[in-house]
């Protein structure tokens, strides 16, 4: 198809946030009698799921410390929940089990999420926990873990094939899909509105609104919006920080052991949640040799072909290039050998899985804001930008979300994720998890 020379929406980027914010605009243009999906062109450089949608583990969680990022995944759930097959979304659960040190951080979340609403348990007590866990899986043996919140809903989807389902819904409603064209350049008018985009195959206008969600490639844009790369930060108690970079990257390191997938079940034969353990007790390789003696922590779910997951990712700078994408930049060379001791340490059906490892697609890097939460604000007076910090391929029901602030509503889902929260001081706050994304 070729690049028509204006469109009255204009989405770049074909993740799940571009797809789903397509999606979603179409389906409410529809219902309010104020246009159709026709309306819109997703504009994508290479192919859908071609960024960080299509390379994520696809964890769905609702585990986040910060109420914001609690009751916006409760909404991103309820979207999964509405159709399960079209998204390949397997409504297992997930589990996150902590040394003590995180007792207080997750039963303040489990006591947000029984008052919002969202299903989960929290089990506290090495002993209780270890019953628990047992319970599922006879075999667990997982040691200094004192605290685990189930979360009954949430699960994991298989990436592309969500990706894929909402480009069906896309279809569906109209929209149209550009592959193969990246956009190069954002020209602004008087008012600082953006006017027209160019791009490799030429250029098109801007009817009404630009939506960007350009997953990893953020920095990018945020420079052609003309925006700083560093940002002074007020903290909550009133004090300034200067010069803080606006984006800096991870490398998330991922992983897979090739085993029978029915080998990970639970005891009753089910499908069993995604594990997210975290625990300070030693980590020893299957040899004897000791990984680490410090808070480790690994995730891990049952995949297609064996089981698959990470660990704590690593900073990469704020200089990147990304492409061709998925970039994976400083991989700790001890990762395969840490991510299976793990697996072995919580379960001893993974004893020897370390000669199982394969060497799959697996990890890449994501851009994270300068507080590692999303931005979700109009940064130009026509300009909506979804930038993620790398928490959303999960997020799947913020686009639901733009598409009601694009049509001039307000969101108090996406209110807390606004730039301004920065200059503001109204920042969230910090767990004690060791990972930048909880
Ligand atoms: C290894 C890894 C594992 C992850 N695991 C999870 C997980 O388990 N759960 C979870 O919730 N999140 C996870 N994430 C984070 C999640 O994948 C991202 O936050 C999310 O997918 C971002 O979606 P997006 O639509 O913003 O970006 P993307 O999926 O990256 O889509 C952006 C699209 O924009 C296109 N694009 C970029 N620049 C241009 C341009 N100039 N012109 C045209 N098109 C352009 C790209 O080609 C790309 O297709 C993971 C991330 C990584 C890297």
């Amino acid at each position: 198809m070729t690049l028509p020379a204006r469109s009255r929406y204009v989405v770049v980027g074909a993740g799940m946030h571009g797809l789903s914010t397509a999606y979603h605009l179409a389906k409410e243009l529809r219902r309010r009698g104020l246009g159709s999906g026709a309306d819109i062109v997703v504009l994508e450089k290479s192919s859908p799921g071609s960024g960080a949608s299509g390379i994520a583990c696809g964890v769905v969680r609702n585990n986040y410390f910060q109420p914001a990022m609690s009751e916006l995944m409760q909404a991103c759930v309820e979207v999964w929940e509405s159709d399960p097959a079209a998204y390949a979304y397997n409504a297992v659960g997930y589990m996150a089990l902590g040394a003590p040190v995180q007792e207080p951080d997750l039963t303040a979340t489990y006591e947000r999420q029984e008052r919002i609403g969202y299903a989960s348990q929290l089990i506290v007590g090495e002993r209780a926990v270890d019953e628990h866990m047992k319970a599922l899986f006879p075999d667990w043996r997982a040691k200094g873990v004192t605290v685990c919140l189930h979360e009954h809903q949430g699960g994991f989807a298989f990436n592309i094939d969500s990706v894929l389902g909402l480009v069906g819904k896309c279809e569906s409603e109209g929209v149209s899909i550009l592959s193969g064209i990246e956009v190069t350049e954002l020209q602004f008018g008087s008012d600082g509105a953006v006017e027209a985009l160019g791009t490799s195959e030429g250029r098109i206008e801007v009817g009404e609104q630009l939506v960007i969600a350009p997953g990893p490639w953020a920095k990018r844009f945020w420079g052609m919006l003309g925006l700083p790369m560093t940002i002074d930060i007020r903290t909550p108690g009133g004090d300034i920080v200067e010069d803080r970079p606006m984006w800096t990257y991870w490398n998330l390191q991922e992983g897979e052991i090739g085993v029978d997938p029915a080998t990970f079940a639970k005891a009753d034969g089910g499908a069993p949640p995604v594990i997210h353990l975290d625990t300070d007790a030693p980590l020893y390789t299957d040899d004897g040799a000791l990984v680490t003696d410090e808070l480790w922590g690994i995730y891990y779910k049952r995949d297609r072909h064996g089981v698959q997951g990470g660990a704590s990712p690593l900073t990469v700078g704020d200089e990147v290039e990304i492409d061709p994408y998925p970039q994976t930049t400083n991989v700790d060379p001890n990762f395969a050998d840490m991510w299976c001791a793990g697996l072995s340490h919580a379960m001893s059906r993974f004893e020897g899985c370390r000669a199982l490892y394969k060497d799959a697609r697996s990890g890449g890097v994501g851009a994270f804001t300068a507080d590692n939460f999303p931005v979700f604000d109009y940064l130009k007076p026509n300009v909506y930008a979804i930038l993620d910090s790398n928490h959303g391929y999960k997020m799947i029901g913020v686009g639901r979300e733009v598409a009601k602030v694009l049509l001039g509503e307000h969101s108090s889902l996406l209110y807390p994720f606004r730039f301004e929260r920065f200059e503001a001081g109204d920042l969230h706050p910090v767990s004690h998890s060791p990972y930048p994304w909880s």
